[in-house]
């Protein structure tokens, strides 16, 4: 029998308007669609009645399959024909594990097709009037985890570093660690004084922005009792929130 395809399809951030065009028409041919909750229920809600649709459920640390799992199941699928549509947040490649489950594919030799999404990492920003560079504030931009556990030894975060770092910092699964990365980067030097956003939801109807400095954001994030999935953005373009967010 010949062997399917696996599609790995960024959803974007949220908003059913940042589908691509692509991907949009591969959700609506899959024969199988394996998906988390990070896309969210606009984008989940659209998924044709016709596919075999898999909860993968991978969300906020309440996992039903392993990754192993997946990547298992992604490989049956496909190896029984199937056109499968693996359809991940934001975009496939930027965290999320997209790469691994590509690798796990290419070594059961299916075919895999990357199909780019609308990163969560700028997108969410943008929604909240936040570019993530501009002239006047931020002339580079880098990416972390946030959820990186903090009694590895073997950090790959360089907290000194990156309080050192002129450009604009955007944590991704950032909440539940928040109180540590902060304190982090106090210590290795960053300004308490510098602006904070923090964006639940974000470009869905519920989107929620809250605004400090590293200071007091943690006791902001506390009171508001603010959850995953969101993005905090650290640097000086958060100024720019109050002028370009409308409202
Ligand atoms: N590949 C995805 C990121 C996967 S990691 C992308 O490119 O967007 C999961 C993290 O993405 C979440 O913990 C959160 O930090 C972020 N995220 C994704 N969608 C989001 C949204 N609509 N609002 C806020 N954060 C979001």
């Amino acid at each position: 029998m010949a062997k399917g395809k696996v599609y790995l399809v960024g959803s974007g951030p949220g908003d059913p308007e940042l589908l691509t065009v692509k991907a949009k028409r591969l959700i609506e041919n899959a024969e199988v669609i394996m998906y988390d909750q990070l896309p969210g229920k606009d984008i989940l809600g659209m998924l044709p009645e016709s596919a075999e649709k898999i909860d993968v459920g991978k969300y906020a640390g309440n996992h039903k399959l392993s990754q192993w799992q997946i990547n298992e199941l992604l490989v049956r699928r496909a190896s029984e024909g199937k056109n499968v549509v693996r359809l991940k947040g934001g975009d496939p490649y930027l965290f999320g594990r997209g790469g691994e489950e590509a690798q796990a594919l290419a070594a059961e030799g299916i075919e895999v097709e990357v199909v780019p999404g609308i990163t969560s990492a700028i997108a969410v920003p943008a929604y909240a009037g936040i570019p993530v560079t501009h002239r006047d504030f931020a002339s580079m931009v880098t990416f972390i985890t946030g959820h990186e556990d903090p009694t590895k030894t073997d950090s790959a975060l360089d907290w000194k570093y990156l309080a050192r770092f002129e450009g604009t910092l955007v944590i991704l699964m950032g909440v539940s660690q928040l109180p540590h990365n902060v304190k982090e980067l106090v210590k290795h030097g960053k300004p308490v004084d510098t602006p904070v956003a923090i964006i639940e939801r974000g470009t869905r109807p519920d989107q929620r922005v809250t605004v400090g400095t590293l200071g007091d954001i943690v006791g902001l994030c506390k009171q508001r009792n603010v959850k995953a999935p969101a993005i905090t953005v650290i640097g000086d373009v958060v100024k720019l929130h109050r002028e370009l967010a409308g409202n």
